[in-house]
């Protein structure tokens, strides 16, 4: 099918895009002998894991029902980490998963033991407390209080028996100069117990794959640790991975006026694309421009009752009418895997655009996909 028959609201992902960035990605594996495993709380869209095994070393899990696709899926090194796990869980993640990564010395003390019976790597998350982002608290896992990692005040070098790794995670969106920043960090930190480590997890937040990344400031970072501590070094990017890969495909339903010009389109950054309020930003969307940049301005909103449900502003060298086909890029990653059904709202379509542009749709959603959760 074309692009222009696909049905709307659709994601597309673009097969030649993503495997673009994985060469990137392969590139640095290639260069420094680092691991990189796909972070699916990004992008979980299966089908492409076949494509993304093929130059990723596997995958990793913010909980259990990741750790399952990872190894349903993808069936390559499976990695997890989670803030706590549940009694109930741990057996089935120790059996599907190769690093369990622990976030306290308590849940180290309970789990351990299994899994290294079990022929399990064990890693320790710590927080190195050095924020390298402004602005996004939320987004920020070094922030005052936060829950994430042991802060060097609350390490206890006696209880690191068969713990084989250190895990960190504090970028989002970062280049490699804030790495090293961090990497700073641990060592003034966390120095003295890395040499007894066999591995190193930089967490995710590298936009490796974004033009302005200086990727050899990372393999530098990659090698000063690799050389300095004997360490293999692994980097669990989502973001990276899908960055600019993929598209939401909407449709005009209506325009209106209220001292301004406004569109009502058949998606919704509530149910579709929630980074859109949360983060917040605005989307890329082909062919327009900024405000003012070109002749016919529109704010751009979705069909639920959230006032706020508004996309963002944008302008247009023709009115806009209803049928029209507009086409968000930037959509492959932190959408479907965050979408919701809130007012009923239908998921979009997913599809693939292969190499040569032909469309075809993976997974279409209905009534039962909004009624089998309530
Ligand atoms: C979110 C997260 C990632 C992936 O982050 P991206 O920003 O998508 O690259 C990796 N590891 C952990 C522990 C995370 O929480």
């Amino acid at each position: 099918m074309k692009f222009e028959e696909l049905p709307t609201p659709c994601y597309v992902v673009d097969e030649g895009l993503v495997e673009k960035n994985l060469k990137i990605l392969n590139g640095v594996m290639q260069r420094t002998g680092a691991k990189i495993v796909l972070a699916q709380k990004a992008f979980s869209m299966y089908s492409m894991y076949p494509l993304i095994g093929e130059y990723l070393s596997g995958t990793t899990a913010s909980g259990i029902f990741e750790a399952r696709l990872g190894h349903e899926e993808m069936g390559k090194e499976n990695h997890i980490f989670a803030p706590a796990y549940r009694d109930d869980e741990i057996d089935e993640i120790i059996d599907i998963c190769d690093h369990i990564i622990f976030n306290s010395f308590s849940q180290l003390d309970k789990f351990k033991v299994k899994a290294l019976q079990a022929g399990k790597k064990v890693g320790l998350r710590i927080n190195p407390e050095c924020s390298t982002q402004e602005g996004h608290a939320i987004y920020d896992p070094c922030s005052p209080g936060s829950r994430f990692g042991v802060t060097i005040e609350n390490f206890q070098p006696d209880a690191l028996d068969g713990v084989s790794g250190l895990h960190f995670h504090t970028l989002c969106q970062q280049n490699a100069d804030d790495l090293e920043t961090t990497l700073n960090a641990i060592e003034a930190n966390f120095g003295p117990w890395l040499s007894q480590m066999e591995w190193i997890n930089f967490g995710g937040g590298h936009h490796i794959t974004r033009e302005d990344y200086d990727i050899s400031l990372l393999e530098k970072c990659i090698k000063r640790m690799q050389d300095t501590y004997g360490l293999k070094v692994y980097l669990e990017p989502g973001e990276a991975v899908a960055l600019n890969a993929g598209y939401l495909v909407s449709t005009v339903l209506d325009t209106l006026k209220n001292k301004m010009d406004i569109a009502i389109l058949d998606t919704s950054a509530s149910c579709h694309m929630p980074d859109v309020l949360e983060m917040p930003y605005r989307p890329p969307l082909l062919g327009s421009g900024e405000v003012g940049e070109k002749p016919y301005m529109y704010r751009l909103g979705g069909q639920t009752c959230l006032a706020g449900d508004n996309i963002g502003d944008y302008s247009f060298d023709q009115p806009l009418q209803s049928g029209d086909r507009l086409v968000f890029g930037d959509m492959a990653i932190y959408t479907m895997v965050k979408n919701t059904t809130f007012n009923g709202m239908p998921l979009p379509a997913i599809a693939i655009q292969d190499k040569n542009g032909d469309c075809k749709i993976v997974r279409e959603f209905g009534y039962e996909d909004f009624k089998m959760r309530l």
